[in-house]
């Protein structure tokens, strides 16, 4: 009879230290935000002003923010919310992205990279449209499921070639795009050809600019 309000307020630990109260505590929470991602997400090149794109790639998409390799605490969290249906953790997601992006005009429509359907029906949420929507809320901007998955094939442990070869095939827009800037949202970025194609999408539909607003970059292999 008493299961459920205990389960309710059954406490949460940080992920990355287990201290007692938040599912990431504040002093973890502290760290992620103070170590601004400045490097180029696709070259690993330098670049300023807390951006994450250098001037030397021709893209779908123009600008690109990121709040932080996935390592340590950041890496945790992800994790936890990817893996262990950690669901609450998209709250402290969405405030990470929002911390690392600038002003940005309000008419920019927030878009999610699409999930593919077994991994939404396992975990019992779109992890990536919850963050999206989370964000859109803070930033008060449009949120929009613009982009769908026009197959399911998974990326995980495939190869640059073939993760590149099936992402230029895996989406299509579902509602036509207004000209206009749209931030495109995922959750890590490898080797960038699924943000890339999905930016695509929207570039065929009619945007006329996309920004990529990234989670962690999925450290190189040295
Ligand atoms: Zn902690
Ligand atoms: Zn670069």
């Amino acid at each position: 009879m008493l299961e459920s309000p205990l389960r309710v307020l059954a406490p949460h630990y940080c992920v990355s230290c287990d201290t007692i109260g938040q599912i990431l505590c504040m002093y973890c929470k502290y760290n992620i935000e103070s170590e601004q991602y400045e490097a180029c997400l696709v070259c690993s090149g330098p670049v300023g002003g807390g951006e994450a794109l250098c001037s030397h790639h021709i893209l779908p998409y123009s600008r690109a923010w990121c709040v932080g390799e996935r390592s340590a605490a950041l890496r945790a969290l992800l994790d936890q919310y990817k893996f262990e249906r950690a669901k609450d953790a998209y709250h402290e997601l969405a405030q990470l992205l929002d911390l690392s992006l600038p002003v940005l005009p309000e008419d920019v429509v927030v878009v999610p990279v699409p999930t593919i359907a077994p991994h939404i029906r396992r975990r019992g949420f779109d992890h990536t449209a919850l963050v999206a929507k989370e964000l859109a809320k803070r930033r008060g901007l449009i949120y929009q499921h613009a982009i769908e998955r026009v197959t399911t094939t998974s990326q995980l442990g495939k190869g640059k070639r073939d993760r590149r070869k099936q992402a230029a095939q895996a989406f299509a827009c579902v509602r036509p795009a207004q000209p206009g800037r749209y931030l495109l949202i995922d959750d890590i970025f490898t080797t960038g050809a699924t943000v890339e194609f999905a930016a695509q999408a929207l570039r065929d539909a009619g945007a006329t600019e996309v920004w990529l607003a990234i989670v962690a970059r999925q450290p190189l292999e040295k």
